[in-house]
């Protein structure tokens, strides 16, 4: 049995042997390939600003990827390749906000809705960011958030009308 997935990527740092965040972005993307993770569409890079007390700017990317890994497995591969890129246990801890080698999160799953320990898919604050349901939209317009009942191509639709409001 295979699972899809909608995963939200993000980096602000460069890396060394990488470079910039827009080709970290491109390296993880590869990365999951290497791992067996079947990488059916992938968002062209936006540049986002940054949150926090970051001054530095994101790159965020989504790609749509098959795997016969579930929800928990797929989480535990995207922290290990985290870590693969620099995210040091330093950083998700005393310093969220602070400069990010490269964030992996899950946004959506074909399996609808989950609660698992820490694990929340649809992740908590997709709603919210410019920068996950741009990206994500572009590759999965139509995948129905299963918690609100909307597209994703409606839920970045509204989440720009608010912006201007
Ligand atoms: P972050 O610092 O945003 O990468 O958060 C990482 C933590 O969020 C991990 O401990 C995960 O278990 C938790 N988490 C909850 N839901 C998700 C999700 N949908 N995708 C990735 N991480 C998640």
């Amino acid at each position: 049995m295979t699972h899809i997935y909608i995963l939200a990527l993000g980096s602000n740092m460069r890396v060394p042997g990488m470079g910039a965040p827009r080709a970290v972005l491109s390296a993880a993307v590869r990365e999951l390939e290497r791992e067996g993770l079947r990488v059916l569409a992938v968002a062209p890079a936006i540049d986002s600003a940054a949150i926090g007390p970051s001054f530095r700017r994101y790159a965020n990317s989504a790609v749509m990827v098959e795997s016969e890994l579930g929800p928990p497995g797929l989480l535990g591969l995207l922290q290990t390749i985290e870590r693969r890129f620099g995210r040091t246990r330093a950083q998700r801890r005393g310093q969220r906000w602070r400069a990010r080698a490269l964030d992996l999160d899950i946004v959506l799953w074909s399996g609808g809705a989950l609660v698992c320990r820490d694990l929340r898919i649809p992740h908590r604050e997709m709603r919210k960011r410019d920068f996950v349901l741009g990206p994500a939209a572009e590759i999965a317009r139509g995948w129905r958030d299963p918690e609100t009942g909307f597209t994703l191509g409606q839920l970045h639709a509204r989440l720009k009308r608010a912006r201007w409001k």
